[in-house]
């Protein structure tokens, strides 16, 4: 008998989980498969592991910084093996919660590989399940085939089950995953080189942060290769061998960050007839809604913003007009993102080569050391940017490359969500003393850019 349903979730990462109990709160029935672990990558090999692995990186750091405040330290050691085992707990406590309360919402969850067969037909474990509307958000996955031998190296799921730190590092990529597990395992104590194409990390990002991105990177002992032509990759019984720009480089561990792709194979989608787009992801419009009427698609499997809060908003925007008659878009453009380095980089708006399509810009920058680092006697400094439209002094982008930069551009993201002004940031009363203020008391551009 085929169980029916009014709605069938694939995957069961934050995305697919948010879709499925919001639909469930207003009623409907709903199923959600997952062939892996609830939670996605997110929860169990991409965010909450990596910052748990960065806060681990980033107390040895404030060890350092402990002494010139008084404290008397001995020498610390930092035993990988222990913070594995307690960041599996973690997982699990985590993956244990994802279980639950999609239990408690009503959402019936079956393990398994989906294969969508019709429109609104899906088979998982020999099992066929119908409903009004699939939905579709298996996430992303590394991809393994940039260049040859790469598929037998490392990936971000690899480094985070690591038990020792490596002593020599070698990472492929200046993206996102490359530049955070390069600052971190630098901070637990390897030696890393960084390879990448480009001559700048971050592409994409306002040209001034990817500099001081460089400069910080090296500033922590990471050795940078830009311009770097990779040729291949070869497994050795000590780790790895890169052959990069004629040369080879021993690494007792290699990282392929060259980027993740969307998980589309096994899915079924050449029965729907539905064609993917030249990155691999499926086409969607502004509503998550497929070519194929009923199928719907949501996260990284899209390839619009590969955020977990991206998402999720567009899993809840999805289960808000199908279940509770909204209209609801998901504004990608003002969201903001952080890279955890250390210090972290965050961003919200357009960097200045995207704003100065739109005319006269008024930059506004702060470079400094703040108290807290100045006080032990370290060069590290914070930078700040904002860069403001000339004539209408709307704010169009932000940009911090310092500590708690994340937590401080979160904010900010409601004002520039609102469409603030300059003056909107000249007339607010600043909290003495703080990072943050600096972004209040900005008084007298830098720069004027024209188009
Ligand atoms: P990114 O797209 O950020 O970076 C991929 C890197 O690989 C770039 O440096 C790119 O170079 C390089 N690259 C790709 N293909 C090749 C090739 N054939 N030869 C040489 N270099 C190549 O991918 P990530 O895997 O780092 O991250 C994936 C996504 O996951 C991110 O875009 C982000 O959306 C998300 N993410 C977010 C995080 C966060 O919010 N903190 C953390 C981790 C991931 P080039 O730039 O020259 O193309």
């Amino acid at each position: 008998m085929t169980a029916t349903f009014d709605l069938i979730v694939i995957g069961g990462g934050s995305g697919g989980v948010a879709a499925a109990r919001r639909a469930a709160s207003y009623g409907a029935k709903v199923v959600l498969i997952e062939k892996d672990r609830l939670g996605g990558t997110c929860v169990i090999r991409g965010c909450i592991p990596k910052k748990l692995m960065m806060y681990a990186s980033r107390l040895g750091a404030e060890l350092r910084q402990a002494e010139p405040y008084g404290w008397q330290i001995p020498e610390a050691h930092f035993e990988m093996a222990s913070w594995q085992e307690a960041k599996s707990r973690e997982i699990d406590r985590l993956e244990a919660i994802y279980a639950r309360l999609l239990a408690q919402s009503g959402v019936q969850v079956v393990v398994g590989q989906a294969a969508i067969e019709s429109a609104n037909r899906v088979r998982v474990n020999g099992k066929l399940l119908q409903a009004q509307r699939i939905l579709i958000a298996t996430g992303g996955s590394p991809v393994v085939d940039a260049l040859p031998g790469v598929e037998g190296v490392a990936t971000s799921t690899d480094i985070l089950n690591l038990r020792s730190v490596p002593k020599r590092l070698g990472i492929l990529g200046a993206g996102y995953i490359a530049l955070e597990f390069a600052s971190i395992l630098a901070g637990l104590g390897s030696q890393v080189s960084l390879y990448y194409r480009g001559d700048l990390p971050l592409r994409g990002f306002d040209a001034s942060v990817r500099e001081r991105m460089a400069a910080s990177l090296q500033a922590q002992g990471i050795l940078l290769h830009p311009g770097s032509h990779m040729e291949r990759v070869e497994a050795t019984a000590q780790g790895a061998r890169l052959h990069v720009s004629g040369q080879v480089h021993d690494f007792d561990f290699v990282l392929n960050a060259l980027g993740r792709r969307p998980n589309t194979t096994g899915l079924g989608l050449d029965q729907l007839g539905l064609v993917l787009s030249d990155d691999g992801a499926i086409p969607v419009d502004d509503w998550s809604e497929t070519r194929v009427k009923g199928v719907f698609a949501i996260g990284d499997v899209t390839n619009r913003k590969n955020l977990t809060p991206v998402a999720i908003a567009e899993g809840r925007a999805f289960a808000e007009n199908n279940f509770n008659g909204q209209q609801l878009r998901v504004d990608h453009a003002s969201v903001a993102t952080a890279t955890f380095t250390n210090p972290p980089l965050a961003s919200v708006g357009l960097a200045e080569h995207e704003a100065l399509a739109q005319g006269k810009l008024r930059i506004y920058e702060a470079e400094f050391k703040p108290m807290k680092s100045a006080f032990t006697g370290s060069d590290a400094k914070a930078f700040m940017k904002m860069i403001v439209h000339d004539s209408s002094d709307r704010v169009l982008g932000i940009h911090m490359l310092g500590d708690d930069s994340p937590e401080i551009i979160q904010s900010l993201a409601v004002a520039y969500g609102m469409g603030a002004k300059k003056s909107d940031f000249d007339r607010t009363v600043a909290v003495h003393p703080t990072v943050a203020e600096e972004f209040m008391l900005m008084r007298e551009p830098t720069r004027v850019v024209m188009p």
